[in-house]
């Protein structure tokens, strides 16, 4: 056996590679700079940790989510691999622990964001390191078509001068044809090898439905294809209410989104992997990492922003090769929407600038200070103080943390929770006898809906600036209250934290240049219309359509997506097709369903019924379908 296969089946336990995995193992260990374009689920990460292996020095892994690299550390050091990172939010004495052991070679893996490599410290530390491979995971982070622009990617290159010797591999699942070359170009990969697999899905029957009564539609859906499945929704509200309206039809269902607390996402995410939950109701943030080979169809009920977040997403469908489909329900408002939200996710720049001012001013930091330091986020008052709305504040605010300058709370952990087991009745019992406590908890409920069915996120600032008392007396209450096994309290240990990650910078604010940050926006703008197109173009198959957008020629029609099916309907052979089938042979009426289905065929069942009133189909006494004539 050589030396890949056996260290694949030593640390990892597998027999055989997946496709393409092979190679770009092969072209790592040959020292070739190389790019790998594998889908969601393909093994990717298995491309650098393997021939990191093999190769003398330590592996530094560019990542750009905290819970991406925790993740990872994770599954290697439960190989027992010496794997480790550095992330915002661990002391100055930690990371330098782990960057000396990175070293002293006590390290295989560092794990780090692009941040990171901006500063200082970490640069020195790096010098020092025996570097044998760089690895860039998500990297179509770097390119500004791309869906998820990082501008701290484009540092990445800047640290190749270190360690010149040392290859480098590029990582991701989407990238459209402009984007690769865009990542080959940045992290200024010489010579690079560039390994794709396909984007088509055979076994994947796309779908756009146009309709207004979504939720009746989805429920069609869900009856219909039976197993698990994931629906996708843009709000937080929406998987709450959704997952309540599946569960009163008789489905059950759970639901996940980024406001809950980990120990809940963590308990409904396990009841819908181990199949206890058919339907996950979820935002996007549901589904990194999610490893379900048995998922039968993502349906989303609202336009995701761009083609490769629903390429994605949708994708997610049917890993285990059977059938499964994966359906966007749309209606008129939908594309208003869109562009709606695009205004508020795309301020201009003035504004981005005026919060990015105001956030250093409300904090005291001077320019040329403050990196690495943290704050209490102040959201209500900095908006207050500013006059800024709370959604215009946010949305530079996450321009902001793209750019690299701060990193504000994404990991709800942050937050204190609260949840009322009690009953409506118990509740309203205590809040005659306690008025006070009784008082306050009513301003809990009426600003975090949502506290009776689960654990929900507060912020006890916000609480005590709406019944005019301080925060350290509604933590004292809200503690009160969960003696009193009215609530449950889970006090953050400190509560939503903002980050600088790099000194305050003058009004120049590299990177936010007036030209970039104009070009980011029209990239923007383009995905959206991809996407619309995608939705209002019933014409070409939409497995062509998504394949070409990632600039793969298809030169056959899926046959089973809706643009296709509507075609085949077209020559209103279904009946003909069923006759032909029961020529043969007598056939249960489900396994005939069945058969058309995945043959393409849609509302099989209706077809029989309307046959066998006809008269022109039998059911006999085994329950077979026979033709009666
Ligand atoms: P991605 O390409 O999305 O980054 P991952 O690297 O996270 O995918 O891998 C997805 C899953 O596939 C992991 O559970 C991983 O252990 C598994 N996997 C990777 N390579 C193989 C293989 N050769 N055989 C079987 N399973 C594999
Ligand atoms: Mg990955």
């Amino acid at each position: 056996m050589d030396a890949p296969k056996k260290l694949l089946k030593k640390y990892w336990g597998y027999d055989s590679f997946r496709p393409l995995q092979e190679e770009i193992i092969e072209s790592v260990m040959q020292g070739h700079d190389t790019l790998a374009l594998l889908p969601t689920g393909g093994g990717k990460s298995l491309c650098y940790q393997l021939p990191a292996l093999m190769r003398e020095g330590i592996c530094l892994v560019v990542s750009p989510l905290i819970a991406l690299m925790k993740d990872q550390v994770q599954h290697l050091n439960d190989r027992h691999l010496k794997a480790a990172c550095v992330v915002s939010g661990m002391s100055g004495e930690e990371s330098t622990g782990v960057l000396l052991s990175a070293i002293n070679g006590g390290l295989k893996f560092l794990y780090v964001s692009p941040e990171r490599l901006r500063q200082q410290k970490f640069i020195e530390h790096f010098r020092k390191m025996k570097v044998g491979l760089i690895a860039v995971d998500e990297a179509h982070c770097i390119s500004q078509w791309g869906y998820d622009f990082r501008p701290p990617y484009l540092q990445i290159a800047d640290i190749r001068i270190y360690h010149p010797e040392a290859p480098l591999i590029a990582l991701t699942a989407t990238a459209t044809p402009v984007v690769a070359d865009d990542i080959c170009l940045h992290l200024q990969m010489k010579d690079c090898r560039r390994f794709q697999s396909s984007f088509i899905r055979p076994n994947l029957a796309y779908m756009v439905l146009h309709d207004s009564d979504k939720s009746q539609r989805l429920l069609r859906i869900v009856r219909r294809v039976e197993g698990s499945g994931i629906v996708y929704v843009r709000n937080r509200r929406a998987t709450q209410t959704l997952a309540r309206f599946l569960e009163a039809s008789g489905v059950s269902s759970t639901f996940y989104h980024a406001g809950l607390d980990a120990t809940e996402r963590d308990q409904r995410q396990s009841a819908w992997m181990n199949g206890r939950c058919q339907v996950m109701v979820a935002t996007n943030a549901f589904g990194m990492g999610i490893d379900k080979a048995d998922v039968r169809f993502v349906v989303h009920m609202d336009i995701p922003d761009s083609l490769e977040a629903y390429f994605q997403e949708a994708g997610r469908a049917g890993r285990d090769g059977q059938r499964a489909y994966a359906v966007l329900i749309c209606d008129s408002s939908d594309i208003e929407r869109l562009s709606r939200d695009f205004a508020i996710d795309y301020p201009e720049l003035k504004q981005v600038r005026n919060v990015y001012r105001a956030l250093c001013n409300y904090y005291r930091v001077p320019v040329g200070g403050g990196a690495d330091s943290q704050f209490d986020f102040d959201i209500e008052k900095i908006c207050f103080n500013y006059n800024f709305t709370a959604r215009e504040f946010y949305g530079a605010c996450r321009i902001l943390e793209r750019e690299g300058l701060i990193s504000i709370p994404e990991q709800e952990d942050a937050y204190s929770t609260v949840y009322i087991p009690v009953t409506r009745n118990e509740l309203y019992r205590f809040q005659i006898n306690h008025q006070r406590l009784g008082d306050m908890l009513q301003v809990v409920i009426r600003t975090y809906p949502g506290l009776m069915e689960c654990a929900v996120s507060i912020d006890e600032r916000k609480i005590a600036s709406k019944c005019y008392s301080s925060p350290a007396e509604v933590v004292n209450m809200l503690q009160q209250l969960h003696e009193m096994h009215i609530i449950h309290y889970r006090p953050s240990s400190h509560g939503p934290q903002l980050y600088f990650l790099t000194e305050r910078v003058d009004e120049r604010l590299i990177y936010l240049s007036e030209q970039n940050y104009a070009q980011l926006k029209s990239a923007a703008q383009q995905r959206m219309k991809s996407i619309v197109d995608y939705v209002s173009d019933d014409s070409r198959c939409r497995s062509r359509q998504l394949v070409a957008y990632f600039g793969e020629q298809s030169t056959t029609d899926c046959g089973m997506c809706d643009v296709c099916l509507k075609s085949k309907s077209h020559l209103g052979d279904k009946e003909s097709a069923i006759e032909k089938i029961l020529q043969k042979s007598p056939m249960g009426a489900r396994q005939l369903v069945q058969l058309l289905t995945d043959e393409g065929y849609v509302d099989v069942g209706d077809t029989l019924r309307e046959m066998i009133d006809r008269g022109e189909l039998l059911l006999d006494g085994n329950a077979q379908l026979h033709l009666a004539f």
